[in-house]
């Protein structure tokens, strides 16, 4: 996923965007309220996370105004200790979950998948799609009867697919929710990453469940179960 992270204490920044790197999610950090609200506006999150207290433009007002022009990425706030107002205040200007410092990194990433998942009309933290089961708890995969065994990047990708199945995906949008900024975007990083996951999930290639849209990038083809 592409996450969003607003946060002044850099440390703590720095913590939270090396544990979702780590886990294979592309982060943008911003280290104040206004700096949050360009990237928000800018571009498209799959889930933000705003701390309350922030220089130049505080949390609360980064959230209602994001809500206010019909930005619509999930919000997950991180408050104080004891800041139970925070927390009320926050729900109401549109965030939809919250996190009180400290807390485990673990905790943070099960919310933040648990407000994906959501957003993507799935109640179940399994996904079913025609044939192809992936559990987000544990991270396993089965097609077609079959365990199969897929690389982290991989099982990122068909999650991601999964998700949003029956839309679209370009190769830039699958290669920003995947990898860093920095990456070569032109390269066919993405197309040799679909290959293989095609081969693993349908290995005598009859279920087709990931059609190439030509000219347009690729998309989870079965229907929802
Ligand atoms: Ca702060």
């Amino acid at each position: 996923m592409r996450v969003l992270l607003v946060e002044d204490e850099m440390l703590l920044a720095a913590q939270i965007d090396k544990y979702l790197r780590d886990d294979q999610h592309a982060v943008d950090v911003a280290s104040d309220g206004e700096e949050g609200l360009y990237h928000g506006r800018e571009y498209e999150y799959d889930v933000a996370i705003v701390d309350l207290g922030l220089p130049k433009l505080d949390g609360i007002d980064l959230i209602a105004t994001l809500r206010s022009e019909e930005v619509a990425t999930p919000v997950l706030i991180l408050t104080a200790r004891g800041g139970w107002r925070d927390k009320v205040a926050g729900l109401e200007a549109g965030a939809d979950d919250y996190l009180t410092k400290p807390f485990h990194m673990e905790e943070l990433l099960a919310r933040l998948n648990a407000l994906v998942r959501r957003a993507s009309g799935y109640a179940s933290p399994t996904l079913r799609h025609g044939g192809v089961e992936l559990d987000t708890r544990t991270r396993s995969v089965a097609a077609y009867g079959a365990p199969v065994d897929l690389t982290a990047y991989e099982y990122r990708l068909l999650e991601y697919l999964m998700l949003n199945a029956g839309r679209v995906l370009s190769r830039t949008d699958l290669t920003e929710r995947l990898y860093d900024q920095d990456y070569d975007r032109d390269s066919n990083v993405i197309e040799v990453l679909v290959g293989r996951l095609r081969r693993k999930i349908d290995p005598d290639g009859t279920q087709r469940p990931i059609r190439t849209v030509r000219g347009q990038g690729y998309r989870f083809e079965a229907a929802r179960e």
